[in-house]
């Protein structure tokens, strides 16, 4: 019980987040990562990869019914994105927040989805939606000695 409130306390400070392909593509990694930064967020960890069709598929498995996966994964393969990890208090709510929703039609005015985004499918960047989400999706990107 112990060691758990301790683990507990550890994760609520980080998250996990991709600035998907089209980021890439259309140059904004460094406009993002300044808004990021600017935001509060202090960056423990980062790579530039690309998924295979085999990582999209399990990061997404909890989408796999959905009649958009197949395009998701198409979309998430096509180039290299930028993984990180971010810290900062109330990190997965604080990012969500600055990110905006799904659809970028729908995201607040000055969030990143608003500022960045193209469409509902291809949407600019991922945000873990919880605690146990960053940290499952950060091991899937990064080894303990990656994290600072
Ligand atoms: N997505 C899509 N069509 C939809 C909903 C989602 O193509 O109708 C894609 C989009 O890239 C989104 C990702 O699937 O970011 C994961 O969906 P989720 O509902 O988890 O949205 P998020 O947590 O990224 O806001
Ligand atoms: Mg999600």
């Amino acid at each position: 019980m112990q060691k758990f409130i301790y683990l507990d306390i550890m994760v609520t400070n980080k998250t996990f987040t991709m600035l998907k392909p089209d980021s890439v593509e259309n140059g904004n990694i460094g406009a993002i990562l300044e808004k990021i930064t600017a935001s509060g967020f202090r960056i423990v960890a980062m790579k530039l990869t690309q998924l295979t069709n085999t990582d999209a598929e399990a990061f997404y498995a909890v989408h796999k019914e959905r009649p958009f996966f197949g395009e998701l994964v198409k979309y998430m393969t096509r180039g290299p994105i930028v993984a990180a990890i971010l810290e900062k208090e109330n990190a997965v709510q604080d990012f969500r927040t600055l990110i905006g929703a799904t659809n970028p039609a729908e995201a607040a005015k000055g969030t990143i989805r608003n500022m960045f985004a193209e469409s509902i499918s291809q949407n600019a960047v991922h945000g873990s939606d919880s605690n146990e989400n960053a940290v499952v999706e950060s091991m899937f990107h990064f080894s303990q000695r990656e994290i600072f």
